[in-house]
């Protein structure tokens, strides 16, 4: 295994519950380190740029409403396999189906207000990483 860095985002529905630390304490319980955290408001047309892949989709505008409508955590994650580690504490995207003791499934309210984003391979992390941060605010 390697050590790898993912991007993570504490969704607007999390942070007006208040529920931001408790979602961390998950990541840090897993080993991965949280080498960079800002806490920012994301305008409309950041939130499509960031979602740009889901342009298609019928769900793209309200997404894109929704994470721009409150704060949100962004957030680097760091440790071994952290890519599909993230994507396994965080559950399915829809929390209904998530595994319970997943963060979705115990923080997410729906479908699209599901709690956390996670990026999903290591290449669109990288990406994601570079979408938010530049390199000397990931400190390690
Ligand atoms: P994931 O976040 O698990 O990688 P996707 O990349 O497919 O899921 O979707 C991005 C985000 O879009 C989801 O986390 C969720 O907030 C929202 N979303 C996905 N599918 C739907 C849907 N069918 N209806 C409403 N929102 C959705
Ligand atoms: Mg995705």
């Amino acid at each position: 295994m390697s050590a790898q860095r993912t991007l993570s985002i504490i969704k607007p529905d999390a942070t007006a519950r208040n529920v931001t630390g408790s979602i961390n304490a998950r990541f840090e319980q897993a080993e991965l380190r949280i080498i960079a955290q800002k806490k920012i408001q994301l305008t409309k047309a950041q939130a499509e740029k960031f979602y740009e892949v889901h342009s298609d989709k019928a769900f793209y505008d309200s997404l894109c409403e929704y994470m721009s409508s409150a704060p949100v955590v962004v957030q680097v994650l760091y440790g071994d396999n952290a890519v599909a580690k993230n994507r396994e504490i965080m559950g399915a995207t829809n929390p209904a189906n998530a595994e319970i003791g997943t963060i979705r499934r115990d923080f997410g309210q729906s479908i699209e207000h599901n709690a956390v984003h996670g990026s999903d391979c290591v290449e669109n992390a990288e990406i994601e990483i570079a979408f938010f941060f530049s390199g000397l605010e990931l400190v390690g």
